[in-house]
């Protein structure tokens, strides 16, 4: 089982999901968030958190976000790890609101 960040997350940084990690398995790319597979313990406490319902367990992934486990595994090879609230980015509430959040 692993968890995971797809592509609602693009042009977010709400960043709460971040602070809710016991493990720091979140990753930055620019735009959005990546969760380390060999890090995450599964726990859950992050996917509520997600205003935006980006993140999921692989269970639970719809077929056509497939794609993003094996992006997620690829992109935390060479990101760094965020552990602090950001500043969600410009933008990012009318994103969500678009997004039918
Ligand atoms: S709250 Fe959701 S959309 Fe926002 S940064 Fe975290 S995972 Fe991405
Ligand atoms: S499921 Fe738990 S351990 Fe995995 S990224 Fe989310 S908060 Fe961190």
């Amino acid at each position: 089982m692993a968890t995971l960040v797809t592509d609602n997350c693009q042009r977010c940084r709400f960043t709460e999901c971040v602070t809710s990690c016991p493990v720091s398995a979140f990753h930055a790319g620019k735009d959005m968030l990546f969760i380390n597979p060999d890090v995450c313990v599964d726990c859950g406490a992050c996917i509520p958190k997600c205003p935006v319902q980006a993140i999921y367990e692989d269970l639970d992934l719809p077929d056509k976000l497939e794609e993003w486990i094996e992006i997620n595994e690829r992109q935390v090879k060479t990101l760094p790890i965020i552990k602090a609230k950001e500043i969600p980015y410009e933008g990012a509430e009318d994103r969500k609101k678009a997004l039918g959040f």
